[in-house]
């Protein structure tokens, strides 16, 4: 099997877009629902909704097992040892801010934290706040012309001060696959935490956590097929035992008193009131629908439409490319001879194709580079050849109107 056919599954899609039916490529940004997904959100208020953890009743019941079974279906998911090292959260940005956070009454003066130059402002600004707050000193993996990390600079880069190493498994900038592994067990050869960013991974492949020995990792639902405003963070207990919880409230305590409280266990002390019910139910039929077709059969159709679109972006002189790592996933970034990327975003929509262009909220990529931004074309499941035979054919209609 080449090719997926999963498009239909989609209502979004099918839609016409100033006239044009709508070509998709900005699934980095956040991807579509298939049917499934809203229709369960639908089902959840009509027939289930209520609060969790709380009631005896019988729908608090009903839906009380029903996140919980999300939370089991992501630990197996991403292979967690235990379901209570999963945390949910708003999303990525707000699990990193969870362990950045934590982080605070742990870090001195003189300690350091090592963050790559890859990376999302989520992966970066709450790093860059610790840093203010501990006075810890920020240090950044640096990044080749072609977008991978520049692993000979770890030996200079670490040493015993070293308490966080932050990258992501996957950018959303570039699409480089980072050997999570190998940072990983450099990291921890000098005794350091070990944080990944994989909202673009947990979309595009298998992850492992154990397997990658990694400390926390981060996703969030909408990138995978699933609702916005709702997303994990996986960390060792050890850890996740270790850092003081990020806010107070319902939910996370154990014993209350007016002048002080113990804490409820894990996963209950990060999850400080009422949760994201509807969103954590939704992603959990989003994932069912992601294993119905299975991750690795992802991950082809995307290898595939991926080397397909380079091959006819390599045929117009006017691209040139940015990223081109030798192990790269679902992402291409790119600019055109003489034009802002801006202008060719807006010819494009006119044409019904949707692409990002910019910074993608990674500015330092940008800045080593030495480029204003990059058009992106990001893929997922249910983008066909024929919707990249389309934009081809559109992006070579934009170079002759902006020349
Ligand atoms: C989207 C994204 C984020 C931020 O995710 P939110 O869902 O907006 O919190 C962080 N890192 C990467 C690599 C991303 O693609």
């Amino acid at each position: 099997m080449k090719y997926l056919k999963v498009k239909k599954d989609f209502p979004i899609l099918n839609q016409k877009i100033n006239g044009k039916p709508l070509i998709y490529l900005d699934s980095a940004a956040t991807t579509q629902k298939p049917k499934v997904v809203i229709d369960e959100i639908v089902n959840y208020y009509s027939f289930s909704n209520s609060n969790v953890h709380r009631g005896v009743h019988a729908l608090s019941e009903r839906a009380t097992d029903s996140f919980e079974e999300v939370r089991l279906g992501l630990c197996h998911h991403i292979n967690a040892k235990h379901q209570h090292e999963i945390i949910f959260t708003k999303g990525t940005t707000d699990s990193v801010n969870l362990v950045a956070h934590g982080f605070r009454s742990i870090l001195k003066p003189g300690d350091e934290i090592v963050v790559s130059e890859l990376e999302h402002h989520s992966n970066l600004i709450p790093w860059q706040m610790l840093a203010q707050t501990s006075g810890a000193k920020l240090k950044f993996i640096p990044m080749t012309t072609n977008g991978e990390l520049d692993l000979s600079t770890l030996g200079s880069l670490l040493n015993l001060n070293t308490k966080i190493v932050a990258f992501n498994h996957i950018s959303n900038a570039l699409g480089t696959i980072n050997p999570v592994k190998k940072i990983t067990s450099a990291a921890h050869s000098v005794g350091a935490c070990v944080f990944v960013d994989g909202a673009q991974a947990l979309p595009h492949m298998r992850v492992d956590v154990q397997n990658l020995d990694v400390d926390f990792y981060a996703g969030s639902a909408h990138k995978m097929y699933g609702p916005t405003g709702v997303g994990l963070l996986y960390g060792k207990s050890a850890w996740l035992e270790k850092i003081p919880p990020y806010q107070g409230g319902g939910e996370m305590i154990a014993e209350v008193s007016m002048e002080k409280s113990s804490y409820a266990g894990l996963p209950h002390k990060f999850e400080a009131g009422t949760p994201n019910i509807e969103g954590v139910i939704g992603w959990g039929t989003a994932l069912n629908w992601l294993n119905d077709i299975g991750i690795e059969n992802i991950k082809t159709h995307e290898d595939n439409l991926l080397n397909y679109a380079l091959e006819l972006l390599k045929e117009i002189p006017d691209v040139v490319f940015y990223g081109t790592a030798k192990e790269r996933a679902a992402v291409i970034s790119f600019g055109l001879k003489g034009t802002h990327p801006y202008d060719a975003g807006v010819l494009l929509d006119q044409m019904g194709i949707a692409v990002r262009t910019g910074h993608h909220c990674a500015q330092p990529i940008m800045t080593c580079l030495q480029i204003p931004g990059t058009i992106r074309i990001s893929l997922a499941a249910y983008t066909i050849q024929d919707d990249i035979d389309k934009f081809i054919e559109a992006l070579k209609k934009t170079i002759l109107l902006l020349n």
